[in-house]
């Protein structure tokens, strides 16, 4: 009797987006430079395990600036904050980092540019997710949030020559251009964002997923269930044909049954997902029989974030001053 020979599609892009590998970078380069705790408002990027990791090298998270010391430093998260959150920071004289993403600026700089056009702003996104309350805090009274093809019909705007359509940056790419088609049915002079707001990343994972799905009996997805883009890569993959899919944070999470009469499974991970989480679901395949690994690429990744300007400023500051004690250390043992 021939064995069934079991595999594994590894997607690749998966895991850390450029804007998710600056931010945690961010508070790694702050706790060095500043001594802990450093606070941090919001989970710095959507993962457990991340978060886990820096509470044990001394971050603090919090859910709002009351809860931050004053005088403190503060990281706000790579979602993205609304303007009143930077205010309330400079009320409580707070140091403030912002490691928002600059994806995720883009979209705010939209918003703040069509609302002072006056346009009213048909913001498609989760209702509640950070990301959401961060860009239509740029301009409450233009902004409408569109959670999803059904809310479509209950938008009503004042001049339907002036409306413009924006997202959040980790949607499903197919729903949320469902989601303008009903809009475009009702508002047909609709406009769209100057360039795409779904961002490099959501989009090249949801490709790759796309790709292997067909062939995978089931996909599991590593990451967060407060993962907006890890949830979204579970529902592409079924979508695109997967038998079953599942998003765990860790390996041990993984059901035996979902793999019973599996020979192919997919593998993927959201953008704040760290490698490591992968490799352990690799490893927890393999002893189960999922040994060969075959790594199915559709994208090359190599855009980079510089680090918060406030940060840089005060680690060449930090750099400089140890240059100079280094330099009067020498001086004074010569002398
Ligand atoms: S998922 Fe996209 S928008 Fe979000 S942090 Fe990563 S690159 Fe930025």
């Amino acid at each position: 009797m021939t064995e069934i020979r079991k595999r594994v599609l590894l997607a690749k892009p998966r895991g850390y987006c450029a804007g998710v590998d600056r931010a945690v970078q961010t508070v790694e380069e702050a706790l060095k430079l500043y001594e802990p705790p450093i606070y941090v408002r919001k989970q710095i990027v959507h993962n457990k395990h991340v978060v886990s990791t820096l509470e044990a090298k001394g971050a603090i998270f919090v859910e709002e600036n009351e809860e931050v010391p004053e005088g403190a430093i503060v990281i706000f998260s790579a979602h993205g904050v609304a303007p009143e959150v930077y205010e309330q920071a400079k009320a409580r004289s707070l140091k403030a980092i912002d490691a928002t993403c600059p994806l995720v600026t883009k979209v705010h700089q939209e918003a703040k540019r069509f609302a002072a056009d006056d346009y009213d702003i048909l913001l498609i996104g989760h209702e509640g997710h950070e990301e959401v309350i961060g860009t239509a805090g740029e301009a409450p009274a233009h902004v409408q949030l569109v959670d999803g093809p059904e809310d479509a019909d209950k938008v009503t705007v004042r001049d339907p020559s002036k409306v413009v359509w924006l997202s959040q940056t980790t949607l499903s790419v197919d729903e949320t251009m469902e989601t303008v088609a009903r809009l475009k049915q009702r508002l047909p002079l609709l406009q769209s964002p100057p360039s795409d707001d779904i961002c490099y990343a959501t989009q090249n994972r949801q490709h790759v997923v796309k790709e292997i799905a067909p062939q995978c009996d089931v996909v599991i997805v590593v990451g967060s269930r407060n993962s907006s883009n890890s949830v979204r890569l579970v529902e592409v993959a079924l979508d695109a044909g997967a038998r079953g899919g599942h998003l765990v944070d860790y390996a041990h999470e993984i059901a035996d049954e979902w793999l019973e009469g599996a020979t192919t499974v997919g593998v993927t991970s959201g953008a704040s997902v760290p490698d490591e989480l992968v490799m352990q679901v690799l490893e927890h395949l393999a002893a189960r029989g999922f040994a060969d690994v075959a790594e199915v690429t559709t994208a090359d990744e190599r855009l980079t974030f510089s680090l918060p300007q406030e940060l840089k400023r005060e680690m060449k500051a930090a750099a400089t001053a140890r240059a100079q004690e280094a330099k009067a250390l020498v001086a004074d043992q010569l002398g």
